[in-house]
């Protein structure tokens, strides 16, 4: 396969060629394991894992077990069950972590996003009357930004004043790194965290997470990370860079299904101290005395200290089907193949400027990207959207003019992308 700066060179823009690519590509067996959604019996073009993963074809027989041992055993399937539902959550922990670059003990499946976001800053967003704000940045994801202002107002502060937004420049798209780090540096001695996007939903940045934590420590704040759009996606270190939490999604990347259990890391540095405040739940008190129901919290001394309730069986049950495929896969082989398929799909939006008066912009960070490449297009509308989705192509829209789309390596083909950009040149 062609490699590195050879690749524009190699690449053509024709049915044969990108059919050779998938015929070479060490992954194609995985495209079958999943459904992939129908357009006139065929196979649609979906470019939207990054909004809902596509279902694993072990899914259903995942989410049976649970069934059949819940109608078999009712209750006593807490501890009979093939998967026993008492600590069913457990058995999410190891691969989870191996995705998010944690140790075991530092991830916990359980909730959901938003949830999760706001039950960690519990803990590591304690403001100070010098040290209050929240360095994030501009227009993140609108659940995020809610709960940013919410958590501010909530400590009785205005998040006109408490939350520092760091923007592109004027005319760019992205966020450089030197303006975060400009910002921190500038904020230091009122700085008390800083919460970002690792990877952001729209433009498909990666941000140089290692580097921010260092800046952010050195400041004297605490770093988070939503990595709703890293998770699954791109190399994560998590525990490396000593980033002090996290939370994202399951549903996205990791194929868990629609509003499926979210996860969440705190760092090893952080599970010792036992004073730290939290909303508590029975699931995070230590299990060894658990079920004596005692009135006194015992904090679990491992990230399942924020696990309020029970686990979600069910959804959990699809979470586990999907994991499954990526301890198969690992993530450095899916990150191999996603940069063969961006690589190709900017090579296909170059072509297709080429003849189209280079009305096409990437907007996404060549070096800074996992497998989203956003593309504005110059002079069009929703119009274009629409003609995409009834020629079988599913991309995601954002207004005015942006196209979102998410090569999946687990099972998106070259030729999906060959074929995408047929029909878009049809369009332009
Ligand atoms: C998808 C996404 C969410 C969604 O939050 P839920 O709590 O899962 O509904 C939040 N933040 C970001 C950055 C996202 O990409």
């Amino acid at each position: 396969m062609p490699q590195g700066s050879e690749q524009k060179e190699m690449f053509k823009n024709d049915l044969e060629f990108a059919r050779s690519l998938d015929e070479t590509d060490p992954l194609k067996i995985y495209r079958k394991r999943f459904l992939i959604p129908q357009h006139h019996q065929r196979d649609a073009i979906y470019f939207t894992g990054n909004s809902l993963g596509l279902q694993p074809t072990t899914t259903q027989s995942y989410l049976q077990t649970e069934l059949n041992d819940w109608a078999k055993y009712g209750v006593e399937g807490h501890f009979l069950a093939t998967h026993p539902w008492l600590s069913y959550h457990e058995l999410l922990t190891t691969k989870m972590a191996k995705i998010v670059g944690a140790l075991p003990e530092e991830t916990v499946m359980m909730n959901q996003l938003t949830v999760n976001l706001h039950l960690l800053m519990v803990s590591f967003y304690r403001p100070t009357s010098s040290r209050y704000k929240i360095l994030c940045e501009a227009k993140a994801f609108p659940s995020d930004q809610y709960a940013l202002q919410s958590q501010v107002k909530f400590h009785g502060y205005e998040p006109k004043d408490a939350l520092i937004e760091v923007g592109p420049r004027e005319g760019e798209y992205h966020i450089r790194q030197e303006d975060v780090l400009a910002a921190i540096e500038k904020h230091k001695d009122s700085l008390c965290l800083i919460m970002i996007g690792g990877v952001n939903y729209f433009t498909g940045q990666v941000f140089d997470m290692k580097t921010i934590t260092e800046a952010g420590h050195k400041a004297g704040a605490l770093v988070g990370f939503d990595l709703a759009h890293a998770a699954g996606n791109i190399k994560l270190e998590l525990h490396v860079w000593n980033v002090d939490f996290a939370a994202w999604c399951s549903y996205k990347y990791l194929n868990s299904g629609p509003g499926s259990v979210a996860g969440a890391f705190v760092h090893q540095q952080h599970l010792l101290n036992t004073q730290l405040p939290l909303f508590a739940g029975w699931w995070g008190h230590d299990k060894k005395t658990r079920f004596l129901m005692d009135s006194t919290f015992v904090p679990m001394q491992t990230a399942e200290r924020w696990q309020m309730s029970n686990a979600p069986v069910l959804s959990m049950a699809a979470c586990r089907a999907s994991l499954d495929i990526f301890e198969e896969v690992g993530m450095d082989a899916l990150i191999a193949k996603s940069k063969l398929l961006t690589s190709y799909l900017e090579f296909v939006v170059g072509e297709i400027n080429n003849e189209k008066n280079n009305c096409l912009q990437i907007i996404t960070p060549k070096e800074n990207r996992g497998c989203q490449i956003s593309i504005v297009a110059h002079g069009y509308g929703k119009a274009l959207y629409n003609k995409l989705i009834e020629n079988g192509v599913v991309p995601d829209w954002r207004e005015p003019n942006v196209i979102r789309c998410a090569t999946v390596p687990l099972y998106n083909s070259f030729e999906d992308i060959y074929l995408f950009g047929q029909i878009l040149t049809s369009l332009l």
